[in-house]
């Protein structure tokens, strides 16, 4: 949508409607209950974004895509030993290069059991590209991921949560049942479009719940927030107590090449112990989210 003027306070009422009708939320998908009786549900991911942090932004650093190529070496082996010994499945979501260059792991993560979901070409920022790329990146990391995996994707999570003012048509044209970029709620919700609903299950994310903006280290300034583990399990740890007493949905977003460390894995390890140790939480894939919410609601069984 072009600016009818550079200054916002000058901007007619109808511009700014407009802006915040992009991708609105709508109406809440929050069930009245999950399945088998839980009372809420897990959704636990991980964006195997690998190499394409550096390649992103033409880094050529071999040192920084060693940093990415860890989270194949000894990040998503790791998460893998301990989604099996815990006995749940979550959801991957790659960027298409990275699936490229690490096929094999791809195969094996599917083969698991665990849902693979699109998360752009190269790791490129939407809100950046010229018009209509955003739309052929989207559409080619589709049918790569399709192609490695032997599944087509279900879901979307954008590259950095760099959701556009395009992506929601290319959602919509390509027929996928969520997205989980957007951060309107901490539970499921219908994304709307100019007002009208889509249909499209929003499953929303935000950094509180994500290990990156924790742990993540700028080697030349004078930020360098490296988190205890401990003090990142304690805000995870309040994150669910919350929903499991809202009867909510716990989404949790991590990185292979960040939590996939020695003194971090741990900490996802005594988190699903403790969630596991709870009753009546259900661990689910965001597909399988989506799909119950969006059920519930065409019965009538939410909010
Ligand atoms: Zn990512």
């Amino acid at each position: 949508m072009s600016s009818p003027s550079e200054k916002p306070w000058e901007w007619p009422e109808a511009h700014w409607r407009g802006l915040v009708g992009n991708a609105r939320a709508g109406r809440s998908l929050a069930p009245r209950g999950w399945p088998g009786g839980a009372r809420c549900a897990v959704a636990v991911s991980f964006d195997a974004d690998h190499d394409t942090i550096p390649l992103r932004d033409a880094d050529e650093s071999p040192m920084r895509i060693s940093q990415g190529q860890y989270g194949n070496r000894q990040g998503v082996p790791r998460i893998r030993a301990l989604l099996a010994r815990h006995g749940i499945r979550a959801s991957f979501f790659y960027p298409a290069v990275a699936a490229l260059l690490h096929p094999e792991e791809i195969r094996a993560v599917a083969g698991e059991g665990h849902e693979i979901g699109i998360h752009s070409w190269i790791h490129e920022a939407n809100t950046a590209l010229p018009p209509g790329v955003e739309r052929d990146l989207t559409l080619r990391a589709a049918e790569v991921l399709e192609r490695l995996s032997g599944r087509r994707p279900a879901g979307i999570r954008t590259a950095s949560w760099d959701f556009s003012t395009e992506t929601l048509a290319i959602i919509r044209e390509l027929g996928l049942l969520y997205d989980s970029s957007l951060m309107a709620d901490d539970d499921p919700y219908e994304l709307l479009d100019q007002g009208e609903p889509t249909g499209i299950v929003e499953l929303p994310p935000e950094w509180i719940r994500d290990d990156a903006p924790y742990f993540n280290f700028v080697r030349f300034s004078a930020l360098r927030p490296y988190t205890a583990p401990s003090a990142v399990e304690e805000i995870f740890r309040a994150e669910f107590d919350g929903a499991h007493a809202e009867g909510g949905m716990f989404l949790l977003t991590m990185h292979p090449h960040v939590i996939g460390h020695r003194s971090r894995i741990a900490l996802l390890d005594r988190l699903i112990g403790y969630m596991r140790a709870q009753p009546g939480v259900w661990f689910a894939t965001h597909a399988e989210v989506a799909q119950y919410v969006k059920a519930e609601a065409a019965r009538g069984a939410t909010g």
